[in-house]
């Protein structure tokens, strides 16, 4: 049977939770699923094949970089994303909001867009909602986001300016869309304010995108104010269409966030942790593989694992890898973080499709709380 391109199946469903089918033009996204991030159209120090091997099966690359180099006509005169970063699977791009809000210098926002210079060169550049979808039809991702505005989660005022804002771009981003083998998703914001996020996230769901996001979330907020605005805004977005919680990715918020309806993920959690030495065991726990107690650990990273890495090589050569500057280390370390996470989205997947997602989801805790890791918890 053929699915027409953005088309959302589930397959099963246990509680909140869900296991589906996400159709795009470049293969299915098997949810929940959880993306790195290759920032500049490269994963960091791992190659398309490596990505292939730990199963990953979309990647998210960042508007706001590639627009300022190497640029988004350049991409696109080279065959688009897809051929210049030599993926074959889907890729979702971000707006450019984020990183305008979180990187660029001078910023000055009014009700059409964004002003500012940028990070690399100082030039001033101007990002609005229509930029932002022309950019993002050049590079030819799959998925593609509507331009929104981040703002400080707990600062009320500002936090409805730019939700009203937000809601204003996600028209103008529908209203200049042109390419139909792209899925555009709006942004659901409105900060630590429940009500904010239920007029946003009805004002979004009727604006019917073909997938909706939860962003302006791990921001600064406490887990339990996550919590609280995941559950409140899955019973306002449409059940039959795919959620992606923007810019979170540890084992645990993977756990809690599927169990509150979301289906995609993405961070850059863990190749940053990668080149910063750390490896991220399955439960959450963080090793600085660099530390002396690790010199004659023969060991892998995390005896659970069964990642390449973590087949093949020991602590105690990871961490020589590490003080000889040795790059191998980071791709090591990004192989092992990456197929935790999306090893962990596999099995959460699997679990709910069998019907025992509720087990899992408890086992999980009862281990963390045994490692002394939970705080937040369920
Ligand atoms: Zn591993």
């Amino acid at each position: 049977m053929i699915n027409p391109p953005f088309t959302f199946k589930i397959e099963a469903r246990q509680d909140r939770a869900r296991a589906g089918k996400f159709y795009t033009p470049h293969g299915v996204l098997n949810t929940p699923v959880f993306a790195p991030v290759g920032t500049q159209a490269s994963v960091k120090s791992l190659t398309p094949d490596q990505l292939t091997n730990i199963n990953t099966s979309l990647v998210l690359a960042n508007t706001y970089h590639l627009h300022l180099h190497p640029g988004d006509e350049l991409i696109k005169e080279l065959g688009g994303l897809h051929r210049f970063m030599y993926w074959s699977g889907p890729i979702l791009t971000d707006s450019g909001g984020f990183q305008v809000f979180s990187l660029a210098k001078n910023r000055h926002i009014d009700n059409d867009g964004v002003t500012f210079r940028s990070h690399i060169d100082g030039s001033t550049q101007r990002l609005d909602p229509e930029k932002s979808i022309s950019i993002q039809e050049n590079l030819g991702a799959d998925i593609i986001m509507a331009f929104d505005e981040c703002s400080d989660p707990y600062d009320k005022e500002y936090v409805r300016e730019a939700m009203v804002r937000t809601h204003a771009w996600a028209e103008r981003c529908l209203q200049v869309k042109t390419r139909s083998d792209q899925a555009l998703f709006g942004i659901v914001q409105g900060g630590i304010f429940e009500d904010f996020r239920q007029e946003s996230a009805e004002h979004i769901a009727d604006l019917e995108f073909p997938g909706n996001a939860i962003g302006g979330l791990s921001v600064g907020e406490t887990k339990s104010e996550m919590h609280t605005i995941l559950e409140l805004v899955d019973r306002v977005l449409p059940e039959n269409k795919p959620r992606y919680l923007m810019g979170v990715g540890t084992p645990e918020d993977l756990v809690n966030g599927i169990s509150r309806g979301v289906d995609i993920f993405d961070c850059v959690l863990p190749t940053r942790l990668a080149r910063h030495n750390t490896a991220m065991t399955r439960y959450g726990q963080r090793l600085n593989v660099v530390n002396a107690q690790y010199t004659r650990d023969a060991q892998p990273l995390d005896q659970q694992c069964d990642c390449y890495t973590c087949q093949n090589f020991s602590r105690a050569y990871i961490r020589h890898l590490i003080i000889s500057k040795e790059m191998l280390a980071a791709t090591l370390l990004s192989i092992h973080n990456l197929h935790t996470l999306i090893n962990l989205a596999h099995d959460i997947r699997l679990s709910i499709l069998a019907g025992n997602f509720d087990d899992f989801a408890n086992r999980f805790f009862q281990i963390r709380s045994e490692l002394e890791l939970d705080q937040g918890g369920n």
